[in-house]
Formats: structure tokens, sequence, C-alpha cells
């Protein structure tokens, strides 16, 4: 097997390009494959300072290696979720990234806030990949807001895209449906662009790109997530590719360029601004309020119940 570059022996074989690559040769065109998607969907230029949300895993470590490699001005930002171990190895992993190549981070820890996903998502019964999810968006866009971040940029990959896709198509979410795209423009001043530049690679070739620059990213999947619907839908979605190779690239290209501005044309209602935090909200008050709000006031019952017995 030759790469197809430069016919140096291939280590990379991806059949959705038709391509086999060499070590160098895959570097390059998963850098290449990054920077087309921020160009042409118009994400970020070379002036403005991204905000980078790093978890610990091989995507969003393996998209700050690159933002760096391809010279934009980057600062990380990871949220020390409060999920156990898991958390405490994604905090380290990403630590180790920044201090080693001397990168702005900063760090949350959700626990300082009284708000660890344990224990919002035991106190309030909720699902724990909810609350993590509301906490995660309402860090991301207030973090950015106060501390001057045009744009905020996540790891989601082809694989989380196409297994968004298939569920959004599933139970056919319009409001879902209008919103997944690659650049989400700020519908509110206190929002922010969201973009997604790894949207058109996939979960291995993030995997092989990682492992080939040495970026040491933890490999367990969350353990919140063990057992989740999505997961199942990438299982399907990997046993599709493996006899069709592309149908995942192609499932979400054809979606974007061809259905996605059908669902997008519905007007979307603008956001109102939360009585508790200031942030967007569609109601009165903000998700991420109404879960702090749920979260103290169970903790006081807990703690008052404790404190009679
Ligand atoms: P997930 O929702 O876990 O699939 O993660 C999707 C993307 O969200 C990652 O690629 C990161 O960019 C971002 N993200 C997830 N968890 C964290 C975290 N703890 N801190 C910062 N960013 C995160
Ligand atoms: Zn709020």
């Amino acid at each position: 097997m030759k790469c197809t570059r430069c016919k140096a022996p291939a280590e990379v074989q991806l059949r959705q390009h038709n391509s086999n690559f060499c070590r160098a040769c895959f570097v390059f065109f998963f850098q290449r494959q990054v920077e087309r998607a921020i160009e042409k969907e118009r994400m970020f230029s070379l002036d403005e300072p991204v905000l980078v949300a790093v978890s610990g895993g091989k995507d969003s470590l393996a998209l700050w290696d690159v933002l760096i490699d391809l010279g934009y001005q980057t600062t990380g930002l990871h949220l020390s979720l409060g999920i156990g171990e898991y958390s405490d190895a994604s905090t380290d992993k990403t630590v180790a990234f920044a201090n080693a190549r001397s990168l702005p981070l900063i760090t949350v820890k959700l626990a300082d806030h009284g708000l660890a996903v344990n224990d919002v998502a035991g106190l309030t019964r909720r699902p724990a990949c909810s609350a993590c999810g509301t906490m995660k968006r309402h860090y991301f866009d207030q973090l950015a807001v106060d501390r001057g971040f045009p744009v905020v940029a996540t790891g989601h990959n082809l694989d989380d895209e196409a297994a968004r896709l298939l569920g959004n198509v599933l139970h056919w979410q319009m409001p879902y449906l209008a919103r997944q795209r690659p650049v989400l423009q700020p519908t509110h001043e206190r929002f922010v662009r969201k973009v997604k530049p790894l949207y058109r690679v996939t979960e291995y070739e993030a995997a092989v790109y990682a492992f080939m620059r040495g970026i040491d990213y933890v490999v367990d999947e969350c353990p919140n997530a063990i057992g989740a619907t999505q997961l199942t839908y990438k299982d399907m979605l990997n046993r599709l590719e493996a006899t069709s190779p592309g149908s995942k690239l192609i499932f979400v290209q054809e979606f974007l360029q061809r259905a996605q501005p059908i669902f997008a044309a519905a007007p979307e209602e603008p956001p109102r601004t939360c009585v508790g935090c200031g942030m967007p909200s569609f109601g009165e008050m903000c998700g991420f309020c109404r879960l702090v709000r749920e979260t103290e006031t169970k903790r006081e019952r807990r703690n008052a119940a404790k404190a009679v017995q």
C-alpha cells in the first residue's frame, strides 16, 4: 500500500476518500481538511481570538493542536465536570497538554460552584448527560462573552454530527434540524459564534492524528454516556460505513447542502434575556438557572432532613 500523495509506504487507509497516506501526508491531509472547513464555512479569521473548548479527549486536543499549527490565536477552556475519576483524568491530560506547549488555558471546576455533574444529576434526578449539556452550553457562552471571545470552537467530529443527524431525523426534531450547522451565528448579544472545525473528519481520523502527533488524551468514554442512544447510532453508522465507505460524509454533507436550508427557513424566535444570569433564554429564566435553583433547593432540603436525624 503506497501513499496516494508521495508514494512512500502508507500507514493509514481512508476508504471514504479512496486514499492511503504515509504519516507526514496524513498529518498534512488532516490539517488541510480542518483548514478548508474553517475557510469555506467562514468560521473565524487569523485575527480573531478563538476559545477552544477542550475536554481532554482526542477530538478537542487534536483540534487545538491543528489550530496552533495553522497559526490561529487560541485559548483553551476546560470545564472540570465532576464526573469522578474520569473528570480528574480529563483535567490532568488537558493541563499537561497546555503546559507542555505553554498555551493559555482557562479551567473552571464545576464543584467549586456546587455544580459537580454527578451531584446535580443525583439531586435533581435528571439524566446526567442533560444536566451536563445544559451546564457546558452555559459556561461556554458566559466565559466567551465575559472574556471577549467572539467565537467558541468545539471538537465535534463527523461521527458526532452524523449520529446527531440520525437522531434528529428519526424523531423529526424540526427546531434541532434548523440549528444543526457547523457554524451557528449568535442570535443574542450574549451569545457567541459556535463552530465545529472537525465536522468533516471522522473519530478514527482524529484518533490517528492524535496518535501521530504524540498527543496524550483520555481514552475512556464518559461513564455517564455508556448505554447512551448516541452510541447506538454511531455503531449503526459504522456498520453502514464498513459496507459503503463514505456514507457518513454523504449523509452529513448532503443534509447541509440540500436539506438544512429548508429546515432553517422557518423564522427562529429570538431569545429573551434570563432574569437570573442575564444570558439568552427562551423563557423568563434560562435552563441553566432553573437547574441551579432546583439543585440548591434539593440540597437545602436534603441538608435540613439530615440535621433533623
Ligand atoms: P461531547 O459532548 O463530550 O461529545 O464533547 C463535544 C465537544 O464539547 C468536545 O469536543 C469539546 O470541544 C467540548 N467539551 C466536552 N466536554 C468538555 C469539557 N469538560 N470542557 C471543555 N470542553 C468540553
Ligand atoms: Zn440564566
